[in-house]
């Protein structure tokens, strides 16, 4: 229809498919599937198992360059891309997508089932609970933050018996903790066999945490900013163990890294156990499993596991699954997810992916920390562009909302804006080469576009190292309007795979940064605080220098300054601090201040939202 109508209205106006009917359809078997209402279904991965000799399909990740803050169309090129691969070429299909988070919702950005005629349905169910799986990461998460307060409590309380509240009289002997090696005490490497299990070692073990050492913090799945820094443990029960401590966003926690990046229950299990969550009196790395909580997280997570299979507005297949912050985590949907769905397309099929926030960012997790992880390989880069962002990045100004009065300087045909811009899409370009990938560039076309600004796009995109280049109309026409792309990609996938990660793993953290920083981000060099410099010395002690970087960096640029457009050149990228995530396998450092709890802007989205009580029809989601 033009105009264009709602998401919301487009999403209801289409009835999905039952969902045992969807699953059917894509090979699955009847007792394959737990269904969650109508339309969606969590699927076993026992079927890992039963595909096991299936070749898979091929691989597509969807990036883009450096967004404007409203997100330039990677949902909904994967969307439209797959749904073009299924209805119009006749190929298998599957798009893997991330679930978001309820903080942009009812914040500034919307939802992320895509939009226009390129969407996941029911999108308020995409957008809104799901199937539960942040819930519960929100229950695992504030499981870990009680379990450390109230042991740091009771062993201050029994401090002054011969043994802890969890302890047998005298037993507390038995083992020296500090006498196990860092990766004896975080199940890495087994304990000898005369001294306990490391199942055992959390109830005889006086954990000694320093209250000012926890690292690990509550999480809630709502932008609220008041809860960036609070005072915990005021009532009298808790005799003086106040402190300050902060909430995230839930989908900040590592148990959302760890569960899209986990192959298996056993696997999860015992990513959980080695997260580290404190440092003790001594300085030791304290972790789940030595609190003894890593078995409750696998029961609070069993059912998150699985991905939940939904269907796009054509009845596509879409496996719903993870969706790890893209700064202080990998910012990619779930590795199982994508090794599912690459068995069932089949060898001839298609699965479309995509990694958050800029190719810079998300594309370089993806394939240094997703593809590492999983062994799985990429065939094609779907690279996506808009004519907006491109004019930002020529020198035009940054558009911070969706309403027209601050999208309008965008309107004019304005060419020498736009070839100025694509620089940054010549450098995502040259980023996206580095692994060794075809690149295809997705020109999202908005209503405002002109034929002379597009012909500009795609020319430039050629001439500077894409495969191909074209224009996409998915947003309003569907995967018709993605068939064009749809043909570039299956052109591209059957070039040979030359793919290559950027570093090695053996290589000394400090240098892995640097190589992101210069190859990737385009810097002269990296600045390493001191405070930076003591904690990377504190991971090479413990033994973890060997694990892959995830920066923490603005997407807003390739540098660490949002406001530069464009390709930034002669900064000195500043490495202010460096953190680990332990269970999930990487280092990640701070570049710049960054925040793990977004806030609410004055006119959130919120306040268009609405419910019609006596239809239930959701109104003001996009
Ligand atoms: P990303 O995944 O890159 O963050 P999305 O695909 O979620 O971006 O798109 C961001 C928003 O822009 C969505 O609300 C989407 O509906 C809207 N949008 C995307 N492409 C178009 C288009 N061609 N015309 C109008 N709106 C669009």
């Amino acid at each position: 229809l033009s105009p264009v109508p709602s998401d919301i209205e487009i999403s209801r106006s289409q009835t999905p498919k039952a969902i045992d009917l969807l699953a059917r359809e894509v090979g699955l078997l009847p007792d394959e599937i737990e269904a969650y209402g109508r339309s969606k279904a969590k699927v076993q991965l026992s079927l890992l198992d039963r595909l096991k000799e299936q070749p898979d399909g091929k691989y597509v990740l969807v990036a883009g360059i450096t967004p404007t803050p409203l997100g330039e169309g990677k949902s909904t090129v994967t969307i439209g891309l797959a749904q073009a691969l299924t209805a119009h070429l006749k190929l298998n299909s599957f798009a893997c997508l991330r679930q978001p988070s309820q903080g942009p919702t009812f914040g500034v950005k919307g939802g992320a089932a895509g939009g226009g005629y390129a969407q996941v349905i029911p999108m308020e169910e995409f957008n809104l609970h799901l199937t539960g799986d942040i819930h519960a990461i929100t229950a695992a998460n504030n499981l870990v933050a009680a379990a450390i307060d109230a042991r740091v409590l009771h062993e201050a309380t029994q401090s002054d018996k011969p043994c802890s509240h969890t302890c047998g009289a005298g037993r507390e002997k038995l083992v020296n903790f500090s006498l196990l090696s860092p990766l004896q005490r975080l199940g890495i490497e087994k304990t000898d066999p005369d001294t306990l299990s490391a199942e055992e070692i959390h109830s005889f073990v006086r954990l000694n945490i320093d209250p000012s050492k926890i690292t690990w913090q509550r999480v809630v799945d709502t932008n609220d900013r008041f809860l960036r820094k609070i005072t915990i443990g005021q009532a009298a029960t808790e005799k003086g163990h106040a402190r300050q401590a902060q909430f995230d966003i839930a989908v900040a926690s590592e148990i959302m890294a760890i569960l899209a990046l986990t192959d298996g229950l056993q696997d999860m299990k015992e990513r959980f156990g080695r997260m580290v969550v404190a440092s003790s009196r001594t300085g030791q790395p304290v972790t789940a499993q030595d609190l003894g909580v890593s078995g409750a997280l696998a029961v609070l997570m069993k059912d998150a596991i699985k991905p939940t299979l939904m269907q796009t507005l054509e009845g596509t297949p879409v496996f719903v699954h993870g969706g790890p912050f893209a700064n202080i985590a990998h910012g990619n949907s779930s590795v199982l997810a994508d090794k599912l769905a690459l068995k069932l397309v089949g060898e001839e099929g298609f699965v479309v992916t995509e990694a958050g926030f800029g190719a810079d960012i998300g594309m370089e997790k993806f394939f240094n920390i997703k593809c590492r992880t999983s062994g799985l390989r990429p065939n094609v880069v779907v690279l996506v562009a808009t004519i907006r962002a491109l004019k930002m990045h020529g020198g035009g100004p940054s558009v911070t909302s969706r309403r027209p009065l601050f999208s309008r300087c965008f309107l004019p045909q304005n060419l020498r804006l736009v070839a100025d811009g694509c620089c940054n899409l010549e450098k995502q370009i040259q980023i996206a080469r580095l692994f060794g990938i075809s690149v295809v560039v997705a020109l999202n076309v908005f209503r405002t576009d002109t034929e002379a600004e597009i012909d500009l796009v795609c020319q430039i995109a050629k001439d500077r190292g894409a495969s191909d280049a074209v224009a996409c109309r998915h947003w309003s026409l569907g995967g018709r309007g993605c068939v064009e792309l749809a043909e570039a990609v299956r052109r591209a996938a059957r070039q040979p795979d030359r793919f290559r990660f950027l570093y090695d793993l053996q290589m000394p953290i400090v240098e892995k940064i640097r190589t992101i920083a210069q190859k990737v981000y385009g810097a002269d060099d990296i600045e390493v605080s001191p405070e930076a410099q003591h904690q990377i010395d504190y991971y090479n002690e413990q033994g973890f220098s060997n694990l892959p970087i995830c920066m923490a960096k603005t997407h807003l640029s390739l540098s660490h300054l949002p406001h530069w457009k464009g390709v930034p050149t002669g900064f000195l990228l500043p490495i202010r601090d460096v953190r680990a995530s332990i269970g999930a396998g990487f280092i990640y450092p701070l570049v710049g201040t960054m925040s793990t709890m977004p806030g609410l802007p004055t006119r959130p989205c919120f306040y268009d939202i609405d419910l019609d009580p006596d239809t239930e029809q959701i109104t003001g989601l996009f």
